[in-house]
Parts: structure tokens; sequence; C-alpha cells
């Protein structure tokens, strides 16, 4: 029998015990017999109980108990069952059970952290922006001039807004990456091109620190790759901008870019081809001990009594985590006083996908496809320097505004800037207030106002007349809207319609108010 079987007397002694039972006790059934059971047997139950066994770990075992007679005298036999797996596998199952729901409930609040973060970062970057532009209304000197001082102190508000407006989109993107709320635009795109633009946003702020830029196409073909060029571009920019910022001036930075079938080991890599872009730095480098933790949020590598460098510790971390989501990755490699190399890895779009995606009428590019009011917004600021770039080069171009030509950029870029970012940040106000009239996108609205009458003040003083004023808005208009189907093809998307109807709401009012304030000026 596979149970032990055990007969004891009505005085507990035992009487007999099969092999069973032999081996569930660890003792043979002649040391058994005439030793007392210990454990009270009433017939008709069912009981749970520890055998101590001789040599080894107590046994659970499920006892059931019958009279019976033995040999003449009533007794009760006892059937003991070892249920030590199923004990074992019920404890585990509870175990199981018990991470089960603490992963979960670990889920739920990261969750929640997520979400509360990504709310918090809109309702801090709204204001902000209105604090951005008025400050920038004030520099403008739309209320009246500014003494030198007062010039300095709004220039402090603008770079700390600036600064902290970085800051607060950082922790936004990551908390939209972690709440799995981020939205991939994903198409194909030329890896030399996005190299290009990420270079020239750098280039600047490489030169006058005296640092040399540039960028090496290692492939003589082109490479094509499959991602959101908006994320790469911002994880490049990323990349060259720590790696100016921890380069002394006279060193360089370069980025190559090429197509691999054969990533780095320490890439988490699963097929190929791959295209990859290093940006190599003749910088500080970084220690070994702290290379595995840069990629953590918030670390910045501490180098003795020096100062912080400006920054939040998050732009490695959403780099890392973006190129992750778009099925690629991002690795280092550094040695301390040696400079680093950064290096971005995306799927590669093989010559045949490409010509069947041109085939299809997709051409390389942001195949993007905005969708709401907030991200055509924020695309309108990511296009804010080509628009700003076009619409004057087409004043230039038009007959309308001879004087056009012989102007500088700056006078006829001049506050455009500020208006069209703040349009950006309108429509990002009126997604986020959706149904409720805030003060927020009423701050915006008088933004635009009173740009809209210093422009005209201006065009005035430029001796324009309200044709050329009605002509330039128009011109504005057609720029504003050609950024964002640039970076939203897809005519019929009812957000981009909408934002679009809300836009040349703000150009009438616009032509409206400049061409008062410049009647009023010429009379
Ligand atoms: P931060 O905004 O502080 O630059 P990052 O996540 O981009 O945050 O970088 C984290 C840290 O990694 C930096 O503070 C710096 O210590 C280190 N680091 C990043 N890039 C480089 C580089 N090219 N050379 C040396 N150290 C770097």
């Amino acid at each position: 029998m596979a149970d032990g079987v055990v007969i004891i007397g009505l005085d507990g002694v035992i009487r007999f015990a099969n092999p069973a039972a032999e081996s569930l006790f660890g003792r043979s059934s002649a040391e058994l017999e005439g030793t007392s059971f210990g454990f009270p047997a009433i017939a008709g139950e069912t009981a749970e109980i520890q055998v101590v066994r001789a040599g080894g770990p107590p046994v659970a075992a499920e006892l059931r108990v019958v009279d019976m007679d033995w040999e003449g005298d009533p007794a009760r036999l006892l059937s003991l069952r070892d249920v030590t797996d199923r004990k074992r596998a019920e404890e585990r199952a509870a175990q199981l059970d018990g991470e089960r729901i603490a992963r979960v409930e670990a889920e739920a609040a990261s969750q929640a952290k997520s979400e509360f973060l990504a709310m918090m970062s809109h309702e801090l970057r709204t204001p902000l922006n209105a604090v951005i532009g008025y400050a920038e209304l004030l520099d403008l000197g739309i209320a009246g001039s500014l003494n030198v001082e007062q010039r300095h102190q709004i220039s402090r508000i603008l770079h700390s807004g600036r600064h902290l407006l970085g800051l607060v989109n950082e922790v936004l993107d990551l908390a939209k990456v972690e709440a799995g709320r981020l939205s991939l635009n994903m198409g194909l795109a030329h890896a030399g091109q996005t190299a290009d633009g990420a270079l020239a946003l750098v280039q600047p702020v490489a030169e006058s620190r005296g640092i040399q830029v540039s960028v090496q196409h290692v492939d003589d073909i082109a490479p094509t790759y499959d991602g959101d060029e908006d994320r790469v571009r911002q994880i490049l920019v990323n990349l060259l901008n720590n790696a100016v910022k921890f380069t002394d001036p006279g060193g360089s930075v370069r980025i190559d870019c090429g197509l691999t079938t054969q990533p780095d080991p320490e890439a988490r890599l699963m097929g190929g081809p791959w295209v990859y872009w290093r940006v190599v730095d003749t910088g500080i480098g970084i220690a070994p001990a702290q290379i595995a933790s840069i990629f953590d949020p918030f670390v910045q590598v501490e180098r003795g009594h020096t100062r912080q460098s400006e920054g939040s510790g998050l732009g490695l971390t959403i780099s890392r985590r973006l190129a992750r989501l778009m099925r690629g990755d991002l690795t280092v490699r550094s040695e301390l006083g040696m400079g680093s190399v950064f290096t971005l890895w995306l799927p590669a779009v093989n010559g045949a996908a490409r010509d069947a995606a041109r085939r299809r009428g997709e051409s390389p590019g942001p195949a993007s496809r905005l969708q709401g009011l907030a991200e055509t917004g924020e695309a309108l600021l990511r296009e804010l320097e080509p628009t700003l770039n076009s619409f004057v080069a087409r004043l230039r171009a038009e007959p309308v505004m001879p004087a056009a030509q012989s102007l500088r950029f700056s006078q006829l870029a001049d506050h455009i800037g500020t208006y069209v970012a703040n349009l950006g940040g309108v429509l990002i106000a009126v997604e986020e207030s959706r149904g409720q009239p805030t003060g927020l996108v009423a701050d915006g609205s008088e933004i635009q106002r009173l740009v809209a009458e210093r422009h005209g003040a201006q065009r005035a003083r430029l001796g324009w007349t309200a044709d050329a004023l009605r002509r330039e808005w128009r011109i504005l208009g057609e720029e504003i809207e050609r950024a964002i189907r640039r970076r939203a093809p897809d005519v019929d998307d009812a957000a981009v319609n909408e934002s679009l109807t809300i836009i040349a709401r703000f150009i009438d009012q616009g032509i409206e108010l400049s061409i008062r304030a410049l009647t009023r000026a010429l009379r």
C-alpha cells in the first residue's frame, strides 16, 4: 500500500506498522511496535499531523481513523498519507498569488505615479509658457523701453524660464514613456539627413565653446532607418549637447553614421541590419564604475568639488528608452580622460523594403499623424526655425514689399518667433483646458494681441502699406500651415483642421489689430 497503515490498541500503543508506515516514520516495524503512537486518534475524524521522522525532515501526513478488531481485541486502524508535496505546492501557489498581487499593485502604483507626473508636467508647462511669453513681451519693449538693469533682469527670467521649461519637458517625456503614453510617428528617414539636422542645432553652442563638430557618412549609400525622425533627432541632439558640454575648448565632436550587420555586443539587438550613429568626443570621459549608472534617471557623475553641470540627469534615460521603444538601443564606451563614444542603433530599412514603400507612395521622411491640438502645437514649436526662415525668404521675394530685400533678418523676423511660439503654446493650452475657459488661454491670446499691435506699429516705421501688411500675414499663415502639414501629411485629420481653424482666427485677429496699429502710427 502506498499509504502508511498503523494499528493501535485502545491504550494508544502500536501493534502493527506496514512498510509504508516504516518509511514514513523512518523506523522499522519492530522499533515502532510497542511504543505509544502519541497522537489522539478518534474514529471517523480526519486530521493533518506532523510526523517526526528519524534522521530526516518532518513529514506532513493526513490521518484517518477507523475502529476495528485486531487479534480479537477492539483496536483502531490509522491510515497516514504523505501530503508534503501537496502542501508545498499549495504554499508555492499562495506565494505566487501574493507575488502576483504585489506586482499588480506595484504596476498600478507606478502607473498612477507616471500619470500624476504627466499631469503635473502639463500643469507646470502651460503657465511657464505664459511666464516666458510675458518676459519676451517685456524684452521686446512693447510695454515701454527698459533700462540696462531691467533688461539684464528680464534676460535672467528668460534664461531660467527656458531652462525650467526644458526640465519640465524632459520629465513629461519620461513620464509619458513610463506610462506607455508616448506615441511615436514611425516612418522611413535618411540617417545622414537626421544627423545633419541634429548637428545644425548644436553647432552654434559648440562653436561658441571653441569645439569643432562634424558629420561623417561612413557608407556611400545613404542608409535609411525605420523610426520617428523627431525623436531620433532629439536623441542625437542630446548626445551632441552632452559631448560638447563635457569636452574642453579645442576638442572635437563627430557623428559617424553608417550601416552594419554586426552591432557592438553590448547592444541589446536582435536581427539586423542596423543603422548606427556614433557620437564621438575627445572630452573628459567616464570612469568604469560610473558607466552603468548614467542611464538611470537623475544621475550625474560626481566630479569632485566642481559645480555640477546644468541638466537634469534625465537626457540619457529618456534617450535609451526612446531608442528601445523604436526597437533599437543606445550604448556607450568611454575611458576616463580619453573621451566617450555613444552609439544609437535603429533598424535599417533595406533597398527592397524601401522600393516597396516608394511604390506604395510612401517616401522617406516623418510619416506622422497628429492626434490632438497639443501635438499640433508641439509640432509647430519644433518647426519654429524653418518656419521663420522660409517666412523671411518669402518676404524678401515679394514685389509688394520692395524694402524687404534690404532689411536684416532680425528686422523681418523680429517678434514673429514669439508670435509663432506662443501660437503653439495656445494650441497646447486649448487642448489641455478643453471645454473650460482658462486664464492660460486668455494669457496666450493677450500675448498674441500685444505682439500683433506692436507688429503694425513696427511695420509702419518701415514704411509698409496696409496691403503689404495684409500680404505678410497671409504669408505667415501659409508658412505656419505648411509647417504643420509637413508634420501631418494626413489632410483629413480632424485635429489638424481644428488647429488650422484656430490659427486662422488668430491670424484674422492679427491682421485687424496690426492694421489698426499701423493706421494709428501713420496718422
Ligand atoms: P544631464 O542632463 O545631466 O547631462 P544625461 O542623462 O544626459 O543628463 O547625462 C548623465 C550624466 O552622464 C552626465 O551628467 C555626465 O556626468 C555623464 N555624461 C553624459 N555624456 C557624457 C560625455 N559625452 N562625456 C562625459 N560624461 C558624460
